[in-house]
């Protein structure tokens, strides 16, 4: 590798524009190679639209159903002196293929929590002539959030709850397995990260939409979730995250009771885990991540981002045979194919393996590095490899 790239608890010291650019490019030619998304939305909201599960279900729609899309992320545009955010790149070429297509897009830079940005949304909404939206996807992922009426700012932690937690952790961009333990989260660092990855804010921005008549009659909203297996559910689920994603879910009760009289519906769609700027922050996680890639492609059930949200709004929220089916919980789970009782079995059997001699052999350590450096916009060519 390139002595000069690195990649520290999920950043890299450097991005490539160009690979963004061929990244964004070649999610969308995967998504227009599909047939058409029958019946799909024609007016969407995208929070967290620069990257991950956002920028999937983003081009899905746009490029599937030729929907027009407003997308909202947080990414640090280029200076003088530094480039910017990945996640800016991949709204430029975005930006730049819809009006190659003839559609209409646009995208606002902005901290998604803040009332500020709700009613810039809503002003550029109304200006743009584009229409209520039939469909709102909530795709945020962050470290902190400033509360839009107080002020405060809450962090969300990543720890488990209740009893100490000893695992081990790979580090994805090196290979490097490590022995890691958690003191349990606080009341006040669970509370923390209820706050910042909660539904609070979904809510708050369905309210917002709806008192400004910017939600079309029978208009959909979807957050996303995480479940997965036992082996991670002492740092995910049972989690301070997942105390967050329980109160995510709830929430999709309450946004229901908002919108059900205008025919409207608000889902969780549990998703499977994904390399991701987000994800790869999750200790313990990573080694489960790459045992189950290892799995999942040699059954030939390997998604991406983008693939899991074509999936998603294909076959189970819009086209001619979609059934929205939920679990007993009124969830959707994309993560069927992750949950599968032979993949979980074969993701077990390689996690109770693993050495730091033998996790190329056993794992797709490899291929979920080439995807973390590509979030970046480094392909293996470009590390030297
Ligand atoms: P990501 O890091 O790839 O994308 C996060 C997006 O949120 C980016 O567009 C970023 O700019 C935006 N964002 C962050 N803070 C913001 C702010 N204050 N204002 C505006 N935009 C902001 O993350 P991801 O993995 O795609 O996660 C999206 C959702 O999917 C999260 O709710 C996550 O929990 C969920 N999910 C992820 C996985 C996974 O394995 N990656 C699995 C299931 C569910």
């Amino acid at each position: 590798m390139k002595k000069s790239l690195r990649i520290v608890s999920g950043v890299c010291n450097s991005v490539n524009p160009a690979g963004c650019f061929s990244n964004v490019r070649n999610w969308i030619e995967a998504e227009k190679k599909l047939p058409t998304i029958e019946g799909g939305p024609r007016s969407v909201l995208i929070l967290g639209c620069s990257g991950g599960y956002g920028l999937g279900a983003r081009i899905a729609v746009a490029f599937g159903a030729g929907s027009r899309t407003m997308g909202v992320s947080f990414e640090r545009a280029p200076t003088v002196r530094k480039k910017a955010s990945p996640g800016w790149y991949n709204n430029q070429v975005f930006d730049m293929a819809v009006a190659e297509a003839g559609l209409f897009s646009e995208t606002l830079l902005g901290d998604a929590f803040s009332n500020e940005t709700r009613k810039a949304v809503i002003k550029h909404v109304k200006k743009s002539g584009m229409g209520a939206f039939d469909l709102v996807i909530y795709s945020l992922a962050s470290p902190m959030r400033i509360d839009p009426f107080t002020g405060e700012t809450y962090h969300s932690t990543i720890k488990p709850t209740g009893e100490k937690l000893t695992g081990t952790t790979l580090d994805v961009a090196t290979g490097r397995m490590t022995e890691v333990s958690f003191e349990p989260a606080t009341d006040q660092e669970i509370a923390s990260t209820v706050k910042v990855m909660g539904g609070e804010d979904w809510k708050l921005w369905i309210e917002a939409l709806k008192g400004a008549d910017m939600l079309a009659h029978n208009a959909k909203t979807i957050a996303l979730s995480y479940i997965g297996p036992d082996a991670t559910h002492a740092i995910y689920r049972s989690g301070t995250l997942g105390k967050a994603k329980e109160h995510l879910e709830a929430t999709a009760a309450e946004i229901n009771a908002i919108i059900a009289a205008e025919g409207g519906s608000a889902y969780v769609s549990v998703n499977r885990a994904l390399v991701t700027r987000a994800s790869v922050v999750i200790p313990i996680m990573s080694a489960y991540l790459c045992a189950l890639n290892k799995v999942l492609k040699a059954k030939g059930l390997n998604e991406n981002c983008h693939e899991q949200m074509s999936r998603l709004m294909r076959d189970r929220l819009y086209g001619a045979d979609a059934v929205v089916a939920t679990d007993e919980k009124g969830r959707i789970r994309m993560d069927d194919w992750e949950m599968r009782d032979d993949v979980q079995k074969e993701t077990s059997d390689i996690l109770r393996c693993l050495t730091p001699d033998n996790i190329e052999e056993l794992t797709d350590w490899a291929g979920c590095s080439d995807e973390l450096f590509g979030l970046f916009g480094f392909s293996p060519a470009d590390r030297g490899l």
